[in-house]
């Protein structure tokens, strides 16, 4: 998830009453909005950073055959403080029941009762479990235009999850509260991933989003939901800091059609500083996604006034976007609002994120949004050729939509995107 927008969250939007919503309650009815994510800092992990690449391919079988079973209780390490259900998929046993786990590019080495850097991974005798699994504490229904995605299906819902944990610790995070925890200490909802298939059906919603905190860390969970969204003939969409190994990314693209990236700047210092990890696995994972997966792709950069709003900067972003990426993926420049450990800072100013979207264009970038800003113009879409006005957006509310099967009605150009 990402940050101020990017984890899904819009600042503008009221806070919610509470994070631990009432699972009946919801079942019954289609929730507000809710506020999304930003990161927090400074906590101490064993993962460590410029670890070697992982070998080829760090996925465990899954024959069950080769599964220990788990001893409750009566173990050397004592009994775990979590029901183990799933254990992880990427990664290796060491010796003496240590583990080293490479879902994310932290690669952290665990023993036999430590919990992990992100606090969704415990070592239970030698083996990798989660702790975000069936535990989510975000369920909310949303408009997709939320995390933000602003070319795939606009004005539908999504039902959006959320669990508790991180692998930032971004100075900002909105959801700090729920990022910086152990999931399953969190009031949560206790729900199945089929469970989670039948709340999105019982409230006819067809999408699934993961947002507000980061997938990576629910990586299994997430994974999960999405075999079983896809087998029922639902869409998977999430917002993400992007901050994985390549492999597990990749298995998790077959069954996600649109990912939100929160790129967070375009400087290591800056992500080192504010995010506590390091940018260039990001822009690789960004890489993949465009380059080696179907799914449909879209950035979001929070510009925080002092830390990542220098032009120079910007323009080397847009630049690497537009040769690297490509000019038809859309680039939203979110506002930041004063938040966490930066709650000392103004909020971004209008023209500094009006200088970002001109600097986009100037690189070539097609399609350039402001968001957590309403109104503005540029929330709007419009076509690349003709600059007709097709989509036009209060927030993340569609007033009108122009687009025809994914075309301008006025100039029959093509728009990039999922329109159906
Ligand atoms: S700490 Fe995690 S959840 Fe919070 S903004 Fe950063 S990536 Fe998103
Ligand atoms: S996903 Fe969690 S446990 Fe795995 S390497 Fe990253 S921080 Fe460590």
């Amino acid at each position: 998830m990402h940050d101020q927008r990017t984890h899904g969250r819009d600042h503008e939007d009221p806070a919610p009453e509470s994070h631990s919503v009432d699972r009946r309650a919801f079942l019954m009815s289609t929730g507000a909005a809710c506020l999304g994510c930003l990161g927090c800092f400074g906590a101490g992990g064993t993962g460590a950073l410029g670890a070697p690449a992982p070998p080829a391919s760090r996925r465990r079988s899954q024959d069950p055959s080769q599964q220990a079973p788990l001893r409750p209780s009566g173990s050397s390490t004592g009994a775990p403080d979590f029901t183990p259900i799933r254990e992880i998929d990427y990664y290796d046993r060491l010796p003496e029941q240590k583990i080293q786990c490479h879902v994310c590019p932290l690669d952290c080495t665990l023993k036999p009762g430590e919990t992990c850097f992100c606090q969704t991974r415990t070592n239970v005798d030698g083996r990798l479990y989660s702790r975000a699994y069936n535990n989510p504490c975000i369920l909310r229904v949303d408009e997709v235009e939320k995390l933000p995605l602003n070319h795939y299906r606009p004005g539908t819902r999504t039902l959006t999850i959320g669990v508790g944990g991180c692998n930032l610790r971004c100075l900002y995070c909105q959801n700090w509260q729920m990022s910086q925890q152990l999931p399953d200490k969190l009031k949560t909802f206790n729900m199945t991933p089929d469970e989670v298939i039948a709340a999105a059906r019982k409230q006819k919603i067809d999408t699934i989003a993961f947002s507000y905190t980061e997938p990576v860390a629910f990586f299994e969970y997430a994974l999960d939901i999405a075999k079983k969204a896809k087998k029922a003939d639902m869409r998977v969409v999430m917002a993400t800091a992007a901050f994985v190994q390549t492999e597990p990314l990749i298995e998790l693209a077959r069954y996600v059609d649109a990912f939100t990236v929160s790129l967070k700047g375009y400087d290591e210092a800056f992500y080192h500083r504010v995010t506590g990890v390091q940018m260039a696995p990001v822009l690789e994972a960004i890489k993949t996604i465009k380059q080696k997966t179907d799914a449909w792709l879209e950035i979001v950069n929070l510009i925080v006034p002092r830390y990542n709003d220098d032009p120079d900067t910007i323009e080397k972003m847009v630049d690497w976007l537009h040769t690297d990426v490509g000019d038809d993926t859309p680039i939203h420049f979110a506002r930041f609002v004063p938040m966490y450990q930066l709650s000392n800072l103004p909020k971004t100013p209008v023209q500094a994120l009006e200088k970002a979207c001109e600097l986009a264009r100037n690189a070539g970038m097609k399609h350039v949004y402001t968001s957590n800003i309403a109104p503005h113009d540029d929330t709007n879409t419009r076509c690349a050729k003709c600059g007709s006005r097709l989509i036009e957006r209060l927030g993340f509310k569609v007033l009108s939509n122009s687009v025809k099967r994914g075309k301008c009605p006025t100039c029959r150009t093509q728009l990039p995107g999922v329109w159906s």
